[in-house]
This record gives C-alpha cells, sequence and structure tokens, in this order.
C-alpha cells in the first residue's frame, strides 16, 4: 500500500534527519556556546545596514531586511535545538543552563552559582525611536567624520573645510587623539565640534556593562581634554550605529548626547568618489546629519568626494558643526 509506506518512508526520514540535526547540534554545541550569539549580532548587523535609508533603494532594503528576519528566525529556531533554551537570545554567560534530561549527551556547563553571577548587562534592546539624534533639529546640515584623528586624512579633510568655510563635526576614537594631538587642537581652532566615538572603536560596547561603557566614554573624553582642555565633548557616537536602549540611557545620565545620522554613503567601504557624492547629495535633506570618515583606512575617495560635495551643499543648505555645548 502506498500510502503506508510513503508514510513510513517518510516518519523514517524525518526520524534519521532528526538524529543527524540532533548530532550536528552536539558537535557545534561543543564547538562554542559563542556560536549563536555571534551569528545573531551579524544577523542584526546586516539588517541594520539594510534598513539604513541611504545604502539601498527602498524595495532592495525591504527585501534584504525580510531576508535577515528569515536568517534570525532560522538562527534563533537552531539554536533552541541546540541549547534547549527557549531564548538563544540571551548572552554568552546564561546560555548555557543545566539541561534536565532533554538531551543527557549533553555535558550541562556548571551552573553559575549566586556568587561568581555575571555583572549585571545593561538592556540590549534597541533603543527607543527618537532617543538617537539623527537631525539638526532646524534647516541646517551637519556633516561629521568619523574614525579620526589620522595623520593622513584628518588634515586634507581640515583643509578643505577651511578652504569652503565649513564647520564640521569630528567623532574622535580615544587611544588615537594623543599621537595626533596637533590635530585635535587645530579641529577646536578652527571651530569645529568634538564628538566621543569610544577609546578603541568598539563596535560592541552598548552590550557591555554599564560600568564597563562608562569607563570606556569616561577614557575617551579624558584622552581628549589631556589635549583641548575644558573642551566640551556633548556628543557620543556608538562605533557602528550598534546602539543599545541601555547605553543611550547610561548616555543621558552621564549628560552625553547620542549622535546618530540620516545620510551614510558608506565611504569607509570605498565604493568610489561619484557613488559616495552621488549617495550623499541624494540623500541630503534639510536637517540632515551626514556621515562620513576621516580616519579607519585609507579615505582618498572620501576626500576626492568632497570636493564635489562641499560646494554642492553648500548651494542648497546652511552646513554648521552641531551645537558644542557647555563643558
Ligand atoms: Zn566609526
Amino acid at each position: 500500500m502506498p500510502v503506508p509506506r510513503a508514510r513510513e518512508l517518510a516518519s523514517r526520514t524525518g526520524a534519521g534527519l532528526s538524529r543527524l540535526v540532533k548530532r550536528l547540534g552536539h558537535v557545534l554545541a561543543r564547538a562554542g556556546a559563542a556560536f549563536v550569539p555571534w551569528a545573531l549580532s551579524q544577523l542584526r548587523r546586516l539588517r541594520a545596514w539594510a534598513q539604513s535609508p541611504s545604502v539601498l533603494s527602498s524595495r532592495a532594503r525591504r527585501s534584504v531586511a525580510s531576508a535577515g528576519f528569515v536568517a534570525i528566525l532560522g538562527v534563533a529556531a537552531l539554536g533552541s535545538c541546540l541549547s534547549g533554551t527557549p531564548k538563544p537570545d540571551t548572552n554568552v554567560s546564561a546560555s548555557a543552563p543545566p539541561s534536565s534530561s532533554a538531551s543527557p549527551s549533553v555535558s550541562p556547563s556548571p551552573s553559575p552559582s549566586a556568587t561568581t553571577a555575571p555583572p549585571r548587562k545593561v538592556d540590549e534592546s534597541k533603543p527607543p525611536k527618537g532617543s538617537v539624534m539623527t537631525r539638526t533639529g532646524d534647516a541646517s546640515v551637519a556633516l561629521t567624520f568619523d574614525d579620526g584623528p589620522h595623520p593622513t586624512w584628518t588634515p586634507r579633510v581640515l583643509d578643505q573645510l577651511k578652504a569652503a568655510g565649513v564647520k564640521a563635526t569630528f567623532c574622535l576614537i580615544g587611544r588615537q587623539v594623543k599621537a595626533n594631538a596637533a590635530l585635535v587642537r587645530r579641529m577646536v581652532a578652527e571651530g569645529h565640534t568634538l564628538c566621543n566615538h569610544s577609546w578603541s572603536h568598539d563596535l560592541r560596547l552598548g552590550h557591555r556593562t554599564d560600568a564597563q561603557i562608562k569607563a570606556d566614554v569616561l577614557r575617551t573624553d579624558a584622552a581628549i581634554h589631556a589635549v583641548v582642555p575644558g573642551v566640551p565633548i556633548r556628543y557620543f557616537r556608538q562605533p557602528g550605529g550598534e546602539w543599545t536602549a541601555g547605553e543611550v540611557k547610561l548616555l543621558k545620565q552621564m549628560g552625553k548626547v547620542a549622535l546618530g545620522w540620516a545620510v551614510d554613503p558608506w565611504d569607509w567601504k570605498n565604493p568610489g568618489v561619484s557613488q559616495i557624492v552621488s549617495r550623499v547629495l541624494g540623500h541630503t535633506s534639510r536637517g540632515a546629519i551626514v556621515l562620513m570618515h576621516d580616519g579607519g583606512g585609507d579615505r582618498s575617495q572620501t576626500n576626492a568626494a568632497l570636493r564635489q560635495i562641499l560646494p554642492a551643499l553648500k548651494a542648497k543648505f546652511v552646513l554648521r558643526a552641531l551645537p558644542a555645548g557647555t563643558a
């Protein structure tokens, strides 16, 4: 009888598959509990990138965003199978609770006792809408430059801004400040606003503890103030835009403004001068905060693009540094 046989075959295949998946699961589980959180974070980054308004057309964005979402669901489901926990989304240290009888071949890792409990993490959910500044609040447009100061590229950006009479905002990486102190002094002397961009461009900073985030931000502020004492550093920009709700809340308590952007030409990827120009000019509207880079790699394309971007934006908008505020 074909139907029962087909059923039997299907059930055998199903059982075989499930054994295979289980075995694969054990291998992966042994390979490291860090896999699932890592994969999830990569997928979240992909999704966040795809949703950035300036990167793709809205149709392509929707497709990539849905693909990313489906992939995240897939990894989440796989994670649940592997670890036996309902939420693979929890942090690594807490992702392997002692499982009861569900999967005897996976040796339960030691239960985190009360005395060795990991420090409390910040709220890792996405920050509430509007809590990260992406627009200037008026008609003016703000150019922001990340990942400097850099001995080669920052002076060229500063030269161009000076020649064009444009003030901008520089998001500095703390550990690069001391070696490029003269450039930071020049930024201040020429009327640009400073922004803290973390000590070492930590993309995961928002997922660390309150104490770790605070220490990183204060260390970077201190490095900047060692060079330009008393200059206000009102803004903080999370590397990669990987904000968390907890981080944004903490920054607010510290008196910092979480600085995002409205236009991102992905110039750090060196997509070509014309691409950078067209992305910036095509997406900048009144009030936009524009992200570009004066560090983090070879910025000759950004510099070449600026030669066209500056006069074009100046013709349409008032360009200004973000308000520096008070120290
Ligand atoms: Zn950066």
